[in-house]
């Protein structure tokens, strides 16, 4: 069961396997860094390392108390998540009662916060008396996608474990897999590893308009054959900030570099009708031209001179 998080979460895995060797599992643990489902996860790995009862290594995974505690019906497992917007004070109270009763089975209690974060000021504050006061042998785990949210009472209180960020790949994977538009989840990823962030930036009207110009003016560059300066028109007004040029020049790098490795990604994007009409020499051609392009906007050059410079560029090129 732990083969997995050693591999993608070695550092946390490690913290995590050593402390339960040593039976010296902090009373409440905070996790961040990955999505809550992935983090919700992990708590669950946890919490079988510590009620699994098969020999040999632990935890099975197979066992019926491992099944019932990733599937979340343990009676010692207690997973609260926000009703709303927020958990609420109520929902702490009804948790700080249901540990009161003794355990069902097993001489442990667990509970698990999904979106800590999203805890009010009140909830916030008897969940504070339960951590300074534990009433018995309890263990909590705090899910957060967010821990500059978290109060800072409530940090000093807890075990923080910070989790790797998933790569890029696996990012993209998870993203289409939760049934977000594939394409706008591609280039959503290029400019953002911000988890928050990007699910707001796949949804966002003005970015998905901005990815069907950039498209379009792909299609004219690089399917039609148009004259570069001419294509140029279609994503011009989309750099007309610095800032928001650089977004557009790391957006067709990543176009340009997918259609370069050829890479055999289930993504319909543009690039697949690139990738039909690019070599790796032109695509080379376009990402070297790039990074004198980029380089030009970070030394501060007009955004429209450097933009027309680098279309003349491929202009140039193509007809050498
Ligand atoms: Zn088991």
């Amino acid at each position: 069961m732990w083969n997995k998080w050693q591999q993608t979460q070695p550092i946390a895995t490690r913290i995590l396997q050593n402390s339960l060797a040593k039976e010296r599992l902090a009373h409440a643990l905070l996790f961040h860094g990955q999505p809550l489902a992935i983090q919700l996860e992990l708590a669950r790995t946890v919490i079988q390392a510590k009620l699994c009862r098969t020999p040999g290594a632990r935890p099975c995974g197979m066992c019926s108390t491992c099944q019932r505690i990733m599937s979340g019906n343990h009676p010692d497992v207690i997973t609260i998540e926000a009703d709303g917007a927020s958990i609420k004070k109520d929902q702490i109270q009804q948790l700080q009662h249901d540990l009161s009763q003794t355990s069902f089975e097993t001489d442990e209690q667990f509970y698990i916060l999904v979106a800590a974060e999203t805890m009010t000021i009140q909830a916030a504050n008897s969940l504070l008396k339960f951590l300074e006061e534990p009433t018995g042998k309890q263990t909590a785990f705090l899910l957060v996608s967010n821990p500059t949210k978290v109060l800072p009472t409530i940090l000093s209180r807890v075990q923080i474990l910070q989790l790797l960020p998933p790569n890029q790949q696996q990012r993209l994977t998870e993203m289409v897999h939760q049934g977000l538009d594939e394409q706008r989840a591609f280039y959503a990823n290029v400019l953002t590893a911000d988890y928050e962030r990007l699910y707001q930036l796949v949804g966002d009207e003005e970015f998905r308009k901005m990815i069907k110009d950039l498209e379009l003016y792909l299609e004219q560059l690089e399917v039609q054959k148009q004259a570069p300066v001419i294509a140029q028109i279609t994503i011009e007004k989309w750099c007309q900030k610095r800032q928001s040029a650089l977004e557009i020049i790391a957006l067709l790098v990543a176009v340009y570099e997918h259609a370069f490795h050829q890479r055999q990604q289930p993504i319909v994007t543009i690039s697949e009708k690139i990738q039909t009409q690019l070599d790796r020499q032109a695509c080379q051609q376009r990402l070297q031209q790039l990074v004198k392009l980029e380089k030009n906007l970070r030394a501060n050059a007009l955004v429209t001179l450097a933009l027309t410079s680098y279309h003349i560029a491929l202009m140039n090129g193509s007809e050498a």
